[in-house]
C-alpha cells in the first residue's frame, strides 16, 4: 500500500530531477578565460561550454563542427570582442543560435594596438596578407588588467541573473567575492612593481599582448618581436631583428619574453645577442592543459606579474 502511494511520487521526482539538469542555462564561453569567469560568478549552476578550450591559443583557433553543435543550444555565448573573435558571426549564423551574445570588452576602453615602431618597416614583411589585420585596429588583450575582468563580470554577472532570475543571488554573491580577489590580485601587482624603479620597467614581449597590463604597472614596452596582436603574424625579417637588438641596447630592456607554444627561437636570439638571461614564457592568451601551466586567471595573471618583475629585478641586479 505505501509503496504503491511511493511510486508516483518517485517518478515524479526523477522527472523533475531531470527536468531541472535540462533547465539549467546553457552557456558556451569562446575560450578558456571567459570560461573561467563564468565559473567563478555561476559555479556548477549553468552547464558550460568552451570553443578554443584549455591549451588552445586563441588567436589560432579554427572552428569545428562540434563547436557548431554547442552554439545550437546555447542560451548565451559569451565573448571578449574587440576583433579577438572574428570568425564568431560566421558560426553564429551557421548554427543558428538563438540566444544571447555578450561581449565582454563593450564597456571597455580599448587601446589601439602597439606598432608605432613597426610602421617604417612594414614595406618588408608581408604581416598584412598573413593575419588580415589593418593599423587602427584595438587590441583584445582586456584582461591583463584586473579591473577590466572586474568590470567584464559585472556585466557577465547581470546576463546570468536575467537568464536565471531563481538564482541571482547566488550569482551577486559570487561576483562580491571574485571581484575581492580580482583586487588581491591588482595589489599584489602592484606591490611587485612599486619596488622596481620606473625606468627599470622596459620589456620587450612576443605579440602585443600586455598594453593593459603595461599601462596599469607603468612598464614601458618599446617594441614586440612581432609588431602584431596576433600570433599568427609574420615572423620578423633579419632587418628587424637587427633594430630589436639596437632597440634592447638603447632603451634599456630589461627582460625580453616567448609565449609559450610559440617559436622561442626568436626571443632567445634576441637575448643571446644582448646579453640578457634566457626569455621566459608568458601565459597571457589561454590556460594550460596541464599542470605545468596556469589552470585558471588568478594563476595566470600571477605568473605573468612574478615572471616580469622576477626577470627585471635579475636584470637590476646584473647591472
Ligand atoms: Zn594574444
Amino acid at each position: 500500500m505505501a509503496l504503491r502511494k511511493l511510486i508516483p511520487a518517485l517518478v515524479l521526482w526523477t522527472v523533475s530531477a531531470l527536468w531541472l539538469h535540462a533547465d539549467k542555462p546553457h552557456v558556451v564561453a569562446s575560450f578558456s578565460l571567459p570560461a573561467d569567469w563564468v565559473r567563478q560568478v555561476a559555479g556548477d549552476r549553468v552547464e558550460l561550454d568552451v570553443l578554443a578550450g584549455n591549451g588552445q591559443d586563441i588567436h589560432a583557433y579554427e572552428p569545428a563542427p562540434r563547436d557548431l553543435a554547442k552554439l545550437s543550444r546555447a542560451d548565451l555565448v559569451v565573448e571578449i570582442g574587440a576583433g579577438l573573435e572574428y570568425w564568431l558571426d560566421d558560426m553564429l549564423a551557421a548554427s543558428r543560435f538563438q540566444g544571447r551574445r555578450l561581449t565582454l570588452s563593450a564597456p571597455l576602453t580599448l587601446r589601439h594596438a602597439n606598432d608605432e615602431l613597426d610602421h617604417e618597416e612594414h614595406g618588408d614583411h608581408d604581416t598584412h596578407e598573413h593575419d588580415g589585420h589593418h593599423h587602427g585596429e584595438h587590441d583584445p588583450h582586456v584582461w591583463m588588467d584586473p579591473e577590466n575582468v572586474r568590470l567584464m563580470s559585472q556585466i557577465l554577472t547581470d546576463a546570468l541573473c536575467e537568464l536565471d532570475p531563481p538564482n541571482a543571488e547566488t550569482y551577486r554573491r559570487n561576483e562580491e567575492r571574485w571581484a575581492q580577489h580580482l583586487n588581491d590580485l591588482d595589489q599584489h601587482a602592484r606591490e611587485r612593481f612599486d619596488k622596481i624603479p620606473v625606468e627599470d620597467r622596459v620589456i620587450i614581449t612576443y605579440h602585443d599582448n600586455l598594453g593593459y597590463f603595461a599601462a596599469r604597472y607603468g612598464i614601458e614596452i618599446p617594441a614586440t618581436i612581432l609588431g602584431s596582436i596576433s600570433t599568427e603574424s609574420g615572423e620578423p625579417s633579419a632587418r628587424q631583428m637587427a633594430r630589436l637588438i639596437r632597440l634592447i641596447r638603447q632603451d634599456k630592456v630589461g627582460a625580453v619574453f616567448t609565449d609559450p607554444g610559440s617559436n622561442a627561437r626568436l626571443s632567445t636570439e634576441l637575448c643571446r645577442e644582448t646579453g640578457l638571461p634566457a626569455p621566459k614564457a608568458l601565459y597571457v592568451g589561454y590556460l594550460s592543459a596541464g599542470p605545468d601551466g596556469p589552470q585558471d586567471y588568478e594563476a595566470l595573471f600571477l605568473s605573468t606579474v612574478d615572471t616580469v618583475a622576477d626577470s627585471l629585478q635579475t636584470s637590476q641586479h646584473i647591472e
